[in-house]
C-alpha cells in the first residue's frame, strides 16, 4: 500500500474521499485516530466501487456503519475506512417486507414499521447503528433480534460479486455472526427483513415502553452501549456495580454511575482510557466472583491496526 495509490484512489472517488479524518468525529463514544483515507459512500454504488478500487490497488480498507459498537485506536486506522450512508428502504406493503440498504439507520426504520403497524422490528426503536452493523452483530433488546425477521440479504463477496444469502449462512448466535470476525472481506449491502400486520397502537405502546426502559436505564453522552457480554445467567452491569466499580474514571472515561456496563466518554476520553476501564473491569470481576467478561463492543487494539487491515 503506497502513498501514491492511496492518492490516485482518492482522486478516482472524488468528493467521497477524504484524506487523514479523525473518526472520532464518527463514532457513538467519540473516540479514535485518524483514517488515512476515509470514503462516505452515500449511495450503494460509491459503496461496491470504492471497495472493489481499495482491492485493485492493495489498499488496506473496513466498512463501517453507525461507529456505535466500535473502541478505534487513538493512533488512527491506516487504509481506507469506509463509513456506509446508503440509506434507502423500501416497504413492501403486499408482502411486509422491508428492503433495506445496508446503511439504513435501524432506529429509523423500526419506527416507521411500527408507524404502519408491522411488528418485528420495533425492539430496534432506539437502537442506535445501521442496518449492517446491526445484522452483523445480530443486534437485539428486549426480547427481539435481528435473526429473528431477517429472511435474506445482499453480501458483496471478496471476488467483487453481489450474492443473495439466507438467514442460516451468518451463523447467528447471541450478538454474533460470522461476519463479526475483523478478518472477514465480505460485506453486507442490504438487507430484507419479514414483519407481521399488528395492531399498530399496541405497537405504538410497546416502542413508548421501550424508549422509557431505555431513558430510565441508559445514561446519556457519549457511549458505546453495553461494554460486555451478559455473562449466562448474570448481568455484566450487576456484576460490575457488585465489584464496587461503579463511578470509577480513568483519563476521561467513566463507568457509569447509572448503568455499570455503560462507559461514558466525559469529554476528552482517549481508547486508552476506555481499554484501561475494560482491563479493570475484568481483573476485579475474575478476581471476586471466578466470571471472565468477554467484551460485547469490538476492539481494535493500536498493536494490531497495521496487520489487521493489511491482512484484508
Ligand atoms: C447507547 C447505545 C445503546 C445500544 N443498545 C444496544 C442494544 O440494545 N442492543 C444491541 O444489540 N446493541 C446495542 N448497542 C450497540 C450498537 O448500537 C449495535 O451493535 C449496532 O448494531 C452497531 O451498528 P453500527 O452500524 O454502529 O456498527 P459499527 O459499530 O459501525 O460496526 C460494527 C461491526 O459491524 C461491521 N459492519 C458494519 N456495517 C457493515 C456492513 N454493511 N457489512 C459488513 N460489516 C459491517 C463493522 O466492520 C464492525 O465490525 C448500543 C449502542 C449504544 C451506543
Amino acid at each position: 500500500m503506497t502513498e501514491r495509490s492511496l492518492a490516485v484512489v482518492a482522486a478516482v472517488l472524488g468528493d467521497a474521499a477524504q484524506r487523514d479524518v479523525p473518526l472520532a468525529r464518527y463514532s457513538g463514544v467519540g473516540i479514535g485516530g485518524p483514517a488515512e483515507l476515509l470514503v462516505i459512500a452515500h449511495d450503494r454504488d460509491t459503496l461496491i466501487r470504492a471497495i472493489l478500487l481499495a482491492q485493485e490497488a492493495g489498499i488496506a480498507w473496513r466498512v463501517f456503519g453507525g461507529l456505535t459498537n466500535m473502541l478505534l485506536p487513538d493512533g488512527g486506522l491506516r487504509g481506507m475506512i469506509i463509513l456506509n450512508h446508503t440509506r434507502g428502504v423500501d416497504y413492501d406493503t403486499a408482502t411486509c417486507r422491508v428492503i433495506a440498504e445496508s446503511g439504513a439507520v435501524i432506529a429509523k426504520l423500526a419506527q416507521e414499521a411500527t408507524r404502519r403497524g408491522w411488528g418485528g422490528l420495533t425492539w430496534a426503536v432506539g437502537l442506535p447503528g445501521t442496518v449492517g452493523g446491526a445484522v452483523v452483530n445480530n443486534a437485539g433488546a428486549f426480547g427481539g433480534e435481528i435473526a429473528k425477521t431477517l429472511i435474506a440479504a445482499e453480501i458483496l463477496t471478496p471476488d467483487g460479486h453481489i450474492q443473495t444469502v439466507e438467514p442460516d449462512w451468518f451463523a447467528f448466535q447471541y450478538r454474533y455472526s460470522k461476519l463479526k470476525a475483523a478478518d472477514t472481506q465480505v460485506i453486507v449491502v442490504s438487507a430484507t427483513f419479514e414483519l407481521t400486520l399488528r395492531d399498530p397502537a399496541a405497537l405504538a405502546a410497546k416502542a413508548n415502553e421501550y424508549t422509557g426502559r431505555r431513558q430510565r436505564t441508559q445514561p446519556p453522552g457519549r457511549t458505546l452501549g453495553s461494554t460486555f457480554k451478559n455473562p449466562p445467567g448474570d448481568y455484566a452491569g450487576r456484576l460490575i456495580e457488585a465489584a464496587g466499580l461503579k463511578g470509577t474514571r480513568h483519563g476521561g472515561c467513566m463507568i457509569s454511575e447509572q448503568h455499570a456496563n455503560f462507559f461514558i466518554n466525559e469529554g476528552n476520553g482517549t481508547a486508552a482510557d476506555f481499554q484501561a476501564l475494560i482491563d479493570l473491569v475484568q481483573v476485579e470481576v475474575q478476581r471476586q466472583f471466578g466470571i471472565r467478561l468477554e467484551p460485547e463492543i469490538e476492539i481494535i487494539e493500536p498493536a494490531a491496526v497495521s496487520d489487521q487491515l493489511s491482512a484484508r
